[in-house]
Order: structure tokens, then sequence, then C-alpha cells
């Protein structure tokens, strides 16, 4: 089934154009209390820009020329600007506004074809159950699936409204998907299109919480393989996300990172810092690829990996390296969303120069510096400083110390290309000592002038 909103195909032998989806959090505050929940507010205080915070980080957005936005939350709707918010994305020219929502406000008579005429032409609806017992329950509040079977009504109603149905995986609903896949079908009638996101819990907040303490819910616990085949069966336009690629056999093009990925997609989300915006890479903060098996992956370019937080519960005997070519799966991901394989080829390139690191990457501390390289798999961390004769360290020129963090893929000397790196450093450091350069910049000019591949950054 095709999407009910697509943007322009490109003619054949265009280049992949890179999509830009901006992305505005309106709120924390919610009504429900999902057992997965990442957002708190009875944690953290509630937080909500004002309308005017709103306008402004909406037109930074359209500055960078993003033509489509999602306002997030927790519930989006429960704002009582909900509509200003609406008609303001309207007029500054998006083209296509979307709510995410847990769609109980919509239970309420007229309330989404006021949104729909205030501007809004897509949902992301969080539906869970396909009963009252399963719905209420990961809820964690009563009536929660007779409201959302209203705002499914509602939806079923109300034309010009593009449908993403969120799933998120848990313990409660993780034998019922198809099920509740089947009944948003049936609610919404055979005939409207809808995309369903099926997405295997991120271990943050409450469902950290649970799964440290009960255990989490496994890949394995999960039958990928079903749930896609009957979906596609049903000829359904589906994704699963947080789920690494070697879990989804042959639906592996299904995985919702790999279409950002071969789409270039760049998340545009300003909450996270006023003055930047987040890419693709930000989508795999906290996501790492274990050296066994994922160093002998042929995959590993194109998989978003595990969560750092599930490895550390659940190990990586689930995870098997895969051997077919990233190629191959990535043209069959460019032409199930529309573009040309033909694009395959420079994207994999692209890709193969992200990192992938075994371990979490911390933020860069102050007197480190970090060099990266695309053929090595963790980064080289060095700590630069003035001498300290007491303290060992790997080289010392006559005022500055060299020292490398403990690396977890062996002694970083046996590695040619790191050893490399590290001569190179030391030559740098002590032409820098010679020169009378203070040890700020000292880590700069190591930082800059690397080479052999290796890229750094000073902190
Ligand atoms: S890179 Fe690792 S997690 Fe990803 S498919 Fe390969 S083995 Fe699985």
């Amino acid at each position: 089934m095709g999407l009910f909103w697509s943007k322009p195909q490109p003619p054949p032998e265009a280049p992949l154009e890179p999509t830009q989806l901006a992305v505005v959090h309106l709120t924390n505050v919610c009504n429900l209390r999902c057992v997965f929940c990442l957002e708190r507010a009875d944690r953290g205080g509630p937080q909500q820009p004002d309308l005017a915070e709103v306008r402004a980080s909406l037109r930074g957005l359209r500055e960078t020329g993003a033509t489509d936005v999602v306002f997030m939350g927790a519930e989006t709707l429960l704002r009582q600007d909900a509509l200003d918010v609406i008609r303001l994305a309207r007029e500054l020219g998006f083209e296509r506004i979307r709510a995410a929502t847990n769609g109980t406000p919509l239970a309420r008579t007229g309330y989404l074809q006021r949104l729909a005429d205030a501007g809004l032409n897509a949902i992301e609806l969080s539906i869970h159950g396909a009963t009252a017992e399963i719905a209420d329950r990961i809820a964690g509040v009563p009536h929660t699936f007779v409201r959302q079977a209203k705002a499914l009504d509602a939806l079923a109603a109300t034309a010009g409204i593009a449908v993403t149905v969120n799933m998120v995986i848990c313990r409660e609903n993780a034998a019922a998907l198809p099920e509740i896949a089947a009944y948003v079908r049936q609610k919404l009638g055979p005939a409207r299109p809808i995309q369903f996101k099926f997405i295997f819990t991120h271990l943050l907040g409450c469902a950290w919480e649970q799964a440290r303490d009960a255990g989490p819910l496994r890949y394995a616990d999960v039958d990928f393989l079903a749930l896609a085949d009957r979906l596609e069966v049903a000829r359904e336009d589906f994704f699963i996300d947080n789920a690494p690629l070697c879990r989804l056999g042959r639906h592996t093009s299904r995985s919702l990172k790999l279409k950002s990925f071969a789409g270039d997609e760049t998340y545009l989300d300003r909450a996270a810092d006023a003055n930047t915006y987040l890419s693709t890479g930000f989508q795999l903060s906290g996501q790492v690829w274990p050296t066994q098996p994922c160093g002998a992956c042929t995959l590993r370019p194109l998989c978003q990996g595990v969560e750092h937080q599930y490895l550390r519960l659940a190990g990586r005997a689930e995870l098997h390296a895969s051997t077919r070519p990233a190629i191959g799966v990535l043209q069959e991901a460019l032409q199930l969303h529309g573009h040309n394989p033909r694009h395959a080829k420079a994207r994999l390139a692209a890709l193969a120069l992200e990192p992938r690191p075994a371990g979490v990457v911390s933020p860069l501390r102050v007197g480190f510096v970090r060099l990266t390289h695309p053929q090595v798999r963790e980064p080289l961390e060095l700590r630069i400083e003035a001498t300290q004769p007491d303290k060992p360290c790997f080289k010392r020129t006559p005022r500055f110390d060299v020292a490398y963090r403990p690396w977890n893929e062996g002694n970083a000397t046996d590695n040619l290309q790191v050893r490399a790196a590290l001569e190179h450093a030391v030559a740098v450091l002590t032409a820098a000592d010679a020169a009378g350069a203070s040890v700020e910049n000292a880590r700069a000019q190591v930082a800059a002038q690397v080479g052999e591949g290796w890229s750094g950054a000073a902190g």
C-alpha cells in the first residue's frame, strides 16, 4: 500500500537529494503513564516552550530549507495553543505538518477537524493494544483504549490527514503486533493508507528502570520475521525500528534507520541545542557495534547497531554477522523507498565513513584529543598536558606529556595505523614544544595535523 503523502520522486538519473525533517518539541507533559515512557514531566517538572519560542524555532528551521515538521511531546495536543502552533507552521510555509500524539485528545468531538483546518496534514498516532486490557495496562490509565478508538473513528472520518501508527514493542504487546495492526486497519478501513512503525523499546527512562530491575525484552522474544511476513501479505506499508539488521532476515530493507541512511535524512532538532541541529548521526547516539560479531559483518555500515544499554543487560548472543553484500541491501532499500538504486555506491561510501564504535563514545573532555579513522573501529583518545614527572605517559617532550586512553581493541601500538598516528602526534607535539606553543595550542596542532587518513578534534 503506498504512502498517503510522498515527496515527488526525482527523475531516475538525478542526484539523491538529502531530506531534512524538522523536529520541534512542544511539551514534556502527558496524560498517560506508559510503561516505556522516555519523558516524565512528574520527574523533572513541566517544560514547554511558549509560542514565541516555538515561532523562533520554526523560523530557524525554515531558514535551513526544511518543509516537513513534526511536533513531538510527550503529548503535543495537550497544549492549549496547539491550534495556534499548527497555524504558525502553515503561515511559515511548512508543507507537511505532523503532530505525534497518543490519540486521547482526539476523542473530543470535532477536534481533529479543527486541527486539519488549521493546517495539520499528518499524524503520528501511538497505538499499543487492540484490546482494552493491553492498551490500558501499557498506558497505565483506564479508558485509554476507548479514547484511542474514538480517535481512530475521527481519523477514519477526516480526509486529508496522513496516518503513521507508532507501536512501541514491549512485553505486554510483543505477541500481538499483527493483531494490533489488523485492528487499526479495520478501524480506518481498507482504503486508508497507513504507515506502521514498530519500535523495539528504547532502554531509556522508565523502560530502562524496568529492564534493569526485571530484565529486558529480548530481540529473540519478538518474531520480527512473522510480523513482517504478515504485513507484507496484507500489503501494508511498514518499518521496524531499533532492531539490528541481523534480526530482520529477508526484511532488512524494512529497517527504519536503513531507510534514513539510504535517503540521507537529516533530523533538524533544535531543542537539544539552541544553536545547532542534529544530523543523521544523532540517530546513532547510544548505539554500539560490538567487535564480535559486528567487526566481521558486511552490513555494519548500514546497521544501526545495538543500544549500549541493551548490550549491557542482554549481551551479544542474539547478533549474527551477515555475509550479504551491503551494496545489494542498500540498492533494495533505495528501491523500496522510491529512490534510484544507482545511488547505492555513493551512499555506501558516505556511510562507511560514519563511526561505528564498539563502545559508547563519551563527550570529549578538556585535555584530550580524539582521533578517528574510517578503517579503525575505535577512536583513539590522547591526553596531552604539561609534563608531570611522576605520572606515567606514552611519550614526553621537554614540556608536554602524551598518553592514550586504555583501548578496548588491545594494545594500541600493535595496530600499524594507530602506531603511525601516535608517532605523528608525538612529532607534531615536539615541534609545537620547540616553537613555544601553549598546551592548548599544542593540542589544537595535533588535532589539525594528524594526517594519514585520521581526523582529530581537541577538547
Ligand atoms: S553490524 Fe552487528 S548488529 Fe548489525 S547486523 Fe551486523 S552483526 Fe548484527
